[in-house]
C-alpha cells in the first residue's frame, strides 16, 4: 500500500508541507524505543459534507495517551481539528484514515523527552470495508500486563505486541489473532475490541486490560437506541464457545462479523445476528443517516 505520493502534504508542527519534503531525526527517542502515542480515526463522505467521525473523542484519547506516558500534549485540540480538516481539504480526501502521531526528539537516555512533535497524515480509505466473515485464532501472545505498560493509551510501543500477534496469526492461514489477557480471559483482537452474542445480548471484556475503543463505545451508544442489553464482564474461552455469534469493532475494522475462532465456528447465521444490525445501524451513524430502520 503507497500511503503518500510526491503531491501528498502532512501536517507537522503547525506547518503543512509535501511528505516528500519531510525529513525525522534518526536519533529520536520514538524511532528507538517506540515512546510514541498515536490515533486512527476516519473521515467520511456524508450527505452533510466531510465528516471525522468522534474528532473531539481521538483528539482527547491522544492526549490521555500522552498523560498516561508523561510525554507532554502541548497543543489545542480544537486546533488540532480544525488542522484535520484543513489536511483533508488540501489533500482531496473524502472517505480516509487520518494518522495523528505524537513522537519525542532525540534523547537515548531512558528519560523524559528532550521535545515533542505532531504529525498528522491521512490518506484514502474506503468508505465501508464490507461483509467479510473473519477466521480468528487464539494467539499464544497475550495482552501486556497493564502494570508493564498502560493499556488505555494508544502508544506505538504497545503495537508490538499486536504485529507479533498478527503476523503469527496470518502465517498460519487466520484473519487476525485474538488475545487473551495474562489471567486468560479474552481481552481484544490486536487492533479491535470484540463482542459476543449470547441469548439476544451483548457481551464485551470489561476495561483494564483492553484498550476499551471509541467505537466499543459507539457500539454500547447503538446498544441504548436500539434497546439491546450490553454486558460488560471477564469472558472466557468457554463463552466465546457458548455464544451464538461475535464481532470485532475498531476505527478501522467498523463492526465486522467473527466466523470462526479456531473450532468454534457460531451456529448462527451472522445476517441474523445482533451483530449485523449494529454494523448497519453503525454504518448509518458514521454516514450521519440516523435512522435505525434497520431493526429486524
Ligand atoms: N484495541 C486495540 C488494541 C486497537 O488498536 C484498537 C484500534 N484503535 C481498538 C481496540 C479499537 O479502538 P477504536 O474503536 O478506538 O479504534
Amino acid at each position: 500500500m503507497k500511503y503518500y505520493n510526491s503531491n501528498t502534504i502532512i501536517y507537522l508542527d503547525g506547518r503543512f508541507e509535501k511528505a516528500v519534503d519531510s525529513s525525522t531525526d534518526l536519533y529520536g527517542q520514538s524511532l528507538h524505543y517506540g515512546y510514541a502515542a498515536f490515533e486512527g480515526i476516519r473521515a467520511y463522505k456524508t450527505h452533510n459534507g466531510n465528516r471525522i467521525f468522534k474528532a473531539a473523542a481521538h483528539f482527547d484519547r491522544l492526549e490521555r495517551s500522552c498523560q498516561l506516558a508523561n510525554i507532554p500534549f502541548p497543543w489545542d485540540k480544537q486546533d488540532l481539528i480544525k488542522e484535520t480538516y484543513k489536511l483533508l481539504t488540501l489533500n482531496k480526501l473524502k472517505d480516509a484514515y487520518i494518522r495523528p502521531l505524537v513522537f519525542c526528539h532525540p534523547n537515548m537516555k531512558l528519560n523524559e523527552p528532550s521535545g515533542v512533535s505532531i504529525l498528522i497524515c491521512a490518506w484514502d480509505w474506503d468508505a465501508y470495508s464490507g461483509n467479510k466473515l473473519l477466521k480468528l485464532t487464539i494467539s499464544d501472545y497475550e495482552r501486556p500486563n497493564p502494570k508493564s505498560t498502560p493499556m488505555e493509551a494508544k502508544l506505538s510501543g504497545n503495537y508490538v505486541n499486536s504485529i507479533l500477534a498478527t503476523t503469527a496469526a496470518n502465517i498460519k492461514g487466520y484473519d487476525e489473532a485474538l488475545l487473551l489477557d495474562m489471567h486468560g480471559f479474552i481481552a481484544e483482537a490486536s487492533g479491535a475490541n470484540i463482542f459476543l452474542e449470547k441469548d439476544g445480548k451483548l457481551y464485551t471484556p470489561s476495561p483494564g486490560n483492553i484498550l476499551s475503543g471509541i467505537t466499543r463505545a459507539t457500539v454500547k451508544e447503538l446498544c441504548t437506541v436500539l434497546d439491546i442489553e450490553c454486558i460488560e464482564k471477564k469472558l472466557t474461552v468457554e463463552d466465546l464457545r457458548q455464544a451464538d455469534s461475535a464481532f470485532l469493532c475498531g476505527t478501522a475494522t467498523e463492526v465486522a462479523g467473527i466466523a470462526s475462532v479456531d473450532d468454534i465456528v457460531f451456529r448462527s447465521l451472522w445476517r441474523e445476528s445482533i451483530g449485523y444490525t449494529i454494523q448497519r445501524a453503525y454504518k448509518n451513524l458514521v454516514l450521519e443517516k440516523v435512522n435505525y430502520e434497520v431493526i429486524i
